[in-house]
């Protein structure tokens, strides 16, 4: 018998539920928590469809509330919180799971509300009060941070004796027929992109301005598709676990209509993130944008085409040079059909059930704070298989990196 709490009912939340209830066997009991619990319960009603099987409830929980996460934590006594909540979060939660002896996993690192800024290193210095507390924390199980990492860990552990370069490419080449809407939560997405790109190269971090640095890729069963130098989280950890890497990017797609209206969003300044007077009432730019704006969770039904996530890969073994590139496409119709989300949902929620699993199976039980590709990457492989985000592998072909 396994319990868990999930946090956050948006569209990563409603995936993960989704999974998790088709595994009924390893998750017997769900309780799903949110800010508000309407969506909670309308996700327990659609995930009831599966039947037999998990006992579902639900919660209403602020999670910037640490006294009353722990009360959540103490009456329901699961042995993990799944957090799909928002980065914003993520420092209550793991308090609270400190507080109640709970085991934690997220798919995206903490992130202060008043600075467009995200490190690990808040995170990073729960590692001794987790491992002290003998509780397990995952952190980024999503599919960028996460499966990137898993690939990576992967390639290492099969395919190279040291990998000196890592290329991340993240395409959605998907069309939801909006003029302008963001595939997650529009805060954190704009903020994210609209930051300064960094790489890291020989020891060293490398800044760019934003979207300054990028070139046309080709993804497969797609194409070339013109694809930016971002910063992204999981570059942080993946230097530090795998120290033979010489340089390491990020890259995502994005089309020029998206680029203009990003570009009119700051330069009017709606993508500002500190308060400003409104006829009295004090608002921030960007999150009176994100209620304007298409809802993600809205977007599934006419979205067409694919994504294509994976990691380009050089490096030796056996003291011959090799390439690797491993990838999932994933079809945003396939995913609204099984989960009513769109695929950027779906390669996030899938990750994020798997990691629980294999914490929950003990194959992913680890004392300490730790990121995903720090575990055997085997197992989640095999899981990715078998959950709807299957891989595939090109041997020593072109990276055009
Ligand atoms: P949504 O905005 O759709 O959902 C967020 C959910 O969290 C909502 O249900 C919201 O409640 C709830 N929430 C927000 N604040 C609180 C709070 N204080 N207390 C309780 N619940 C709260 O976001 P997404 O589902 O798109 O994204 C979820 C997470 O996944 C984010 O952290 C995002 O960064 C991450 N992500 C990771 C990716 C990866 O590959 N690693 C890719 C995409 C996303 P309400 O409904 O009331 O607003």
């Amino acid at each position: 018998m396994s319990k868990v709490i999930l946090i956050g009912a948006g569209g990563v939340g409603t995936v993960v539920a989704h999974k998790m209830a088709q595994n009924a066997e390893v998750f017997t009991d769900i309780l799903i928590a949110s800010r508000t619990k309407a969506k909670c319960d309308a996700l327990a009603e659609a995930i009831g469809k599966y039947g037999k099987g998990a006992r579902i409830s639900t919660a209403q929980v602020d999670a910037d509330n640490v006294a009353e996460l722990v009360a959540l934590f103490r009456s329901y006594q699961p042995e993990i919180v799944v957090n799909v909540a928002l980065p914003y979060q993520d420092l209550t939660i793991m308090d609270a799971c400190l507080e109640a002896g709970v085991n934690y996993l997220d798919t995206a690192n903490y992130e202060p509300k008043d600075e467009a800024h995200f490190e690990y290193s808040w995170q990073w210095a729960y590692r001794e009060r987790f491992e002290k507390a003998g509780l397990t924390a995952i952190l980024g199980c999503g599919f960028d941070p996460g499966v990137s990492g898993i690939f990576t860990a992967y390639a290492a552990k099969h395919h190279f004796d040291e990998i000196h370069y890592l290329d991340i490419v993240d395409c959605n080449a998907g069309n939801h027929h909006k003029a302008f809407a963001t595939n997650f939560n529009p805060e954190i997405n704009i903020r994210e992109i609209t930051q300064k790109g960094r790489y890291y190269e020989d020891g060293k971090w490398v800044e760019t301005g934003s979207l300054e640095i990028h070139k046309p890729l080709t993804y497969p069963n797609i194409g070339p598709r013109e694809s930016y130098l971002l910063y992204h989280e999981e570059l942080e950890s993946l230097v530090v676990n795998f120290p033979t890497i010489k340089r390491a990017r990020f890259w995502m797609t994005f089309g020029q209509e998206y680029l203009t209206h990003l570009r009119v969003i700051q330069n009017i300044g709606m993508a500002r993130i500190d308060e400003i007077d409104y006829n009295g009432q004090k608002i921030v730019p960007i999150q009176f944008l994100k209620a304007v704006l298409p809802n993600p969770q809205d977007l599934g039904e006419n979205y067409e085409g694919e994504t294509s996530i994976g990691c380009r890969i050089r490096g030796t073994k056996d003291g011959k040079e090799h390439t690797y590139y491993i990838y999932n496409n994933c079809s945003h119709q396939a995913a609204y059909q099984e989960t009513g989300m769109q695929a950027v949902s779906y390669t996030t929620g899938v990750p994020a059930m798997i990691g629980a699993m294999l914490f929950l199976q003990g194959i992913w039980k680890q004392p300490g704070v730790h990121n995903v590709e720090e575990f055997d990457p085997d197992p989640f492989m095999e899981q990715l298989n078998r959950q709807g985000l299957p891989w595939h592998e090109i041997k020593d072909g072109d990276l055009e990196l």
